[in-house]
């Protein structure tokens, strides 16, 4: 068997083999030791934000998005008024659900490779009074850049509005305080920083709030009330969970707390983010978002201009050598990215370099940069 490519991508992730190994059994989903491992979970990704105190932690099958689905669905209230900050496309997308869901927003749009703007956020709260709540992207995945949350959260909170986050590619690996940082709802996924495998999201929903939301989602899979009133009740899942990545998420928790924690990941993060920067500019590529807007999370590269370059015969060279890297997203000019997240290290990034470098000069690809 071939050996399996490196996922340098924005999720699904490569997995460690401790990972892949805790899927080899299969659960009763009523059955006790089952009930046993929800409860398990629920309370370890609480703790990871420090939210035990205040929230409870509702899991859902599906992908990060059906998880965001079903936070904006159940959490905003349906004659509420919403402000979406945007700037990339899980952002867009956010605005996207509302418009289905026909609840009221309003929704302004900032550049892709800049934080969004805790002032304008505020502004846009005191121009407004019918607002009530807020919605935002922790790590923009679109680009890498990294958003202000504390900042806008304090921003909201200060006004006595709500705020709704998308952490999808920040939590477990960007440290999320929830005795410092005021959340109604924060929306992730068992596939990204927590490196676990694909089938699961959760929200971490304040209960106080929570409580008031019966009956506000339009639909029956993802109302996060009635399935937080099903763990309170009886522990079970509603409708069939994903036995196996509830397993393989236990794991994975384990592990991270053997890294050290959310510090420990990040560092490692970090690490694997500087080589790669400093490598690909060596090379002459150019990043799309400034140093001090980048989260360790994923890294936007500009296209190189030399006509020599071109990027399906790049992905597929990097593919043919076992690395699968992410097309750009950017509405404004051409980009590829490559993830720091995931079990890889430094020396997947060196050996990667290496290769990116071998296959530059393979295809002729002299000019450097992407300035004419
Ligand atoms: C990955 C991601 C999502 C969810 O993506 P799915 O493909 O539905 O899992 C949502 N928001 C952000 C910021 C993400 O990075």
């Amino acid at each position: 068997m071939a050996k399996e490519p490196l996922l340098l991508t924005p999720g699904p992730l490569t997995t460690s083999s401790a990972t892949k190994q805790a899927m080899q059994r299969d659960w009763g989903s009523r059955d006790a030791a089952f009930i046993e491992l929800t409860a398990r979970l629920r309370r370890r990704l609480t703790a990871l934000a420090r939210a035990e105190a205040e929230h409870v932690c509702v899991p859902l099958p599906g992908s990060g998005t059906s998880a965001v689905e079903a936070m904006l669905g159940t959490m905003l209230s349906r004659d509420g008024r919403t402000l979406v900050l945007v700037n990339g496309a899980y952002g867009r997308r956010i605005g996207e659900i509302l418009k289905l869901m026909e609840r009221p927003f309003e929704l302004i749009e900032s550049a892709e490779n800049l934080p969004l703007d805790a002032e304008t956020a505020a502004r846009h709260l005191d121009a407004d009074s019918r607002l009530s709540d807020v919605v935002m992207v922790h790590c923009e995945t679109t680009s890498g850049v990294l958003n202000p949350l504390e900042d806008i959260a304090d921003a909201v909170a200060r006004r006595g509005k709500r705020l709704l986050v998308d952490a999808m590619s920040s939590f477990g690996a960007i440290p999320i305080d929830a005795r410092q940082i005021a959340f109604e709802g924060l929306a992730t996924s068992a596939n990204k920083c927590l490196e676990g495998v694909p089938g699961m999201g959760f929200v971490l929903a304040r209960r106080a709030r929570l409580e008031q939301c019966a009956g506000h989602s339009q639909s029956l899979s993802l109302d996060l009330h009635a399935q937080w009133r099903g763990f309170e009740n009886n522990g079970q899942w509603r409708f069939t969970p994903p036995t196996q990545v509830l397993a393989a998420l236990d794991s994975a928790l384990d592990q991270l707390a053997a890294e050290g924690g959310i510090g420990g990941r990040f560092a490692r993060y970090w690490e694997n983010c500087h080589t790669l920067v400093s490598g690909m500019r060596a090379l002459g590529f150019e990043t799309y978002v400034a140093d001090e807007s980048q989260a360790p999370i994923i890294v936007t590269f500009h296209m190189l201009q030399d006509p020599a370059f071109e990027f399906d015969a790049f992905y597929d060279a990097l593919a043919q050598h076992g690395y699968l890297i992410y097309p750009g997203k950017l509405t404004d000019g051409p980009s590829f990215r490559i993830g720091c997240i995931g079990d890889i290290r430094a020396t997947d990034m060196e050996n990667l370099l290496g290769v990116i470098g071998a296959i530059l000069k393979d295809k002729g690809v002299h000019r450097m940069g992407r300035g004419a």
